[in-house]
């Protein structure tokens, strides 16, 4: 029989990883008799949720066994996540959901809604209960919401794949120790069949997170293979306790729609939206850019925030005429701003022509006047030609902003952004993959 598993919020600041939870489980399961249809999913959710400050991502194990050791694999998971999960943490409210057999649509369109918007537990709960899944919550259970997303999600169309290394215990909360050399050698030799590993604007290497979670490096790319050999050319100066290969809608931009008009724009909800700008960009306090699109229905701001580099530079170039379109999450108004597009990527369209006034040559010697006030005509500093017909000139200047499309850098990117080395990779359609059978070996070592 099928057997889909979903895992949510089961981590805190403070330590833990959905993630780690799901690669304890790929052995745990394997051991009692499981093998697996597809890759461990990592879905992640709409990152601009309210309640939600940190990665978003679900999980999911789809599993293939024998109908009777579902009891048993089951109480393997509940066992596992008691076992992991941070249950001392406010913020934390693990869920875990079954579903056997093949995934219903309806639920499938929930996953939808809530990587693009916002979705609620009851409607979780009442899905649960239509297609005779199972669902556990623990303290006020939120996780359910990201355990069903995550069973819904199968990755149909584009997607992109994690292997994630895990540290053994006594090394977690201390400094990752992983050559950073190794990385940018690794990152030139895959080329595009992996990204987002190094930020070559700052020579930061982004495959390392911070804080005392279990995960040493994630490494994204195209393909299973790809991961698993950047894996392998990745020094690490530390052991490794177990890695496991993810599959996954990161980089995909999967949580961005287009907005039929700028008027229909809801916060929380990302979006892309085009229109003209405006009013000129301007440089807030913290280095921030804000400028103004609009279209028919009407007007919204856009922020292009101070870390992300050559986002940010091309915004602060915009101006008023060109037509663009704007990626990003939604803030919703405060009593200090109005509803703002947090913009991840800005394509300009079209630019409109960048015109100044000039004040006229001197006829006689070529030098520029200057104006004696309105009305009163130009003279001459040089040679004291003095002339009141002599009209200001409109000149166009050559813009500084190129059309195309201009990505945060991938130091800020969100983990849903897609980056610009990924556009023209983009998958269609499912590999054959699912309802096949993985073999442990190759999604999951420790
Ligand atoms: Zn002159």
């Amino acid at each position: 029989m099928k057997l889909h598993i979903g895992l949510d919020d089961t981590d805190s600041p403070h330590g833990g990883c959905t993630t780690y939870i799901a690669a304890l489980l790929v052995e745990k399961l394997h051991k009692l008799g499981a093998s697996f249809s597809d890759y461990p999913g990592l879905v992640r959710l709409n990152p601009n949720v309210p309640w939600k400050t940190r990665g978003n991502g679900a999980l999911c194990l789809r599993i293939i066994c024998e109908e009777h050791l579902q009891e048993d694999l089951k109480e393997c998971v509940i066992r596992t996540v008691e076992e992991h999960a941070d249950f001392s943490y406010k913020g934390t409210d693990p869920g875990i959901v079954f579903l056997p057999g093949d995934v219903p649509s309806e639920i499938e369109e929930f996953a939808k809604r809530a990587i693009i918007g916002l979705v609620e537990k009851d409607e979780a709960l009442s899905l649960i209960k239509k297609y005779n899944a199972e669902a556990l919550g623990f303290k006020r259970g939120r996780g359910i919401i990201g355990g069903l997303a995550a069973i819904g999600e199968q990755l149909k169309s584009d997607y992109t794949y994690e292997l994630i290394a895990y540290r053994t215990s006594e090394n977690r909360g201390t400094p990752r120790r992983i050559n950073a050399s190794s990385v940018i050698e690794m990152d030139r030799k895959l080329g595009q069949l992996v990204f987002s590993n190094v930020d070559y604007e700052t020579g930061r290497i982004l495959i390392t997170p911070r804080g005392p979670d279990p995960v040493l490096y994630g490494i994204r790319g195209e393909t299973a293979e790809a991961v698993r050999l950047g894996h392998e050319l990745v020094v690490s100066e530390e052991p490794i306790e177990r890695w496991v290969i993810f599959r996954t809608n990161q980089g995909t931009d999967a949580h961005l729609r287009r907005a039929v008009s700028i008027s229909e724009v809801k916060p929380y909800s990302p979006v892309i939206v085009s229109g003209e700008v405006s009013e000129n960009p301007r440089v807030i306090k913290g280095g921030h850019v804000i400028f103004k699109v609009r279209d028919e229905t009407g007007e919204i701001d856009c922020a292009a925030y101070e870390p992300t580099g050559a986002l940010r530079e091309a915004a602060k170039k915009l101006t008023r005429g060109d037509f663009v379109e704007v990626y990003g999450g939604v803030r919703p108004a405060s009593p200090a701003n109005p509803m703002t597009i947090n913009a991840e990527k800005i394509r300009v369209l079209r630019l409109a022509p960048l015109r100044v006034c000039q004040n006229p040559l001197c006829p006689l010697c070529g030098k520029r006047t200057k104006s004696m006030g309105r009305g009163k005509g130009f003279e001459c500093k040089k040679c004291g030609f003095h002339s009141r017909s002599l009209r200001k000139i409109v000149i166009e200047k050559e813009r500084q902003l190129k059309l195309g499309l201009y990505v945060t850098s991938p130091r800020s990117q969100r983990h849903l952004t897609k980056p610009l080395s990924r556009y023209g990779q983009e998958k269609r359609g499912i590999s054959n993959h699912i309802d096949g059978i993985i073999p442990y070996e190759k999604i999951s070592s420790c």
